[in-house]
């Protein structure tokens, strides 16, 4: 197992409705007392414990009161999106299905790298089918901070799987937060311009290259097995 791609979920793999904000602030103005707006933050590329917290700061509630309850928002979260998710319009991203497979196919271990809590994450991959692709992943609810994720789920990966210092790790992602993630864990940030940001900002982000979406599967696995590290 000598390749890893990392996925990032919401406008990268799939977009879905508004479900999971919907939870989110349901679950902070009951863990927190907080009617919160979610437009107070630009959350695109956010973990969802930075996005409770960078919320409730711009509502002036201290850190050791966030701290003191963000568990118990996240489990609120992960029940509230369990009845949500039956509702929930979720569409898989154009190509998505057939990258895939064909990677797996490749005999490339596939992961996930995203801020959503690790229930949420699943729940929504398993409405559209496609989570038993994923073997291990790095979620919202392991860390706040992004890039870390990515150090656990190669962890994980490694835990699982031999490990192979040769390896080569891919990130894909549609916004410069993943890119910028990807560079600070030492793996190779792949932009995929399907969610709100373009293409120059995801290289400007520090993207080695920019996919206009993932349906060219083909040209997708000539640049990972192009790429020596
Ligand atoms: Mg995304």
């Amino acid at each position: 197992m000598d390749i890893i791609a990392f996925f990032d979920i919401d406008n990268t793999l799939i977009r879905s409705s508004r479900g999971h904000v919907e939870a989110l602030l349901v679950c902070i103005a009951e863990v927190y007392g907080i009617d919160a707006l979610i437009d107070v933050i630009n959350h695109h590329g956010m973990t969802d414990q930075e996005i409770i917290t960078r919320i409730l700061e711009k509502y002036e509630i201290d850190q050791a009161a966030i701290k003191a309850r963000l568990a118990d928002c996240m489990a609120c979260m992960v029940r509230k999106y369990a009845a949500i998710v039956k509702s929930e319009k979720i569409v898989i991203m154009p190509g998505v299905l057939n990258l895939l497979s064909k990677l797996e196919k490749h005999g490339i271990l596939l992961g996930l790298v995203t801020g959503n809590l690790e229930p949420i994450a699943r729940a929504k991959l398993k409405k559209i089918g496609i989570d038993h692709f994923f073997k291990i992943g790095g979620f919202g609810s392991d860390h706040i901070r992004r890039s870390s994720l990515i150090t656990i789920a190669l962890e994980r990966a490694e835990a699982l799987f031999d490990g192979d210092s040769q390896r080569r790790v891919f990130h894909f992602g549609d916004a410069p937060q993943d890119m910028q993630a990807g560079r600070e864990a030492g793996v190779v940030p792949i932009g995929v311009a399907t969610g709100v940001f373009t293409a120059q900002q995801l290289t400007s982000a520090g993207a080695a290259k920019v996919f206009s979406d993932l349906r060219g599967a083909n040209d997708i696995i000539q640049y990972i097995n192009s790429m020596k590290i």
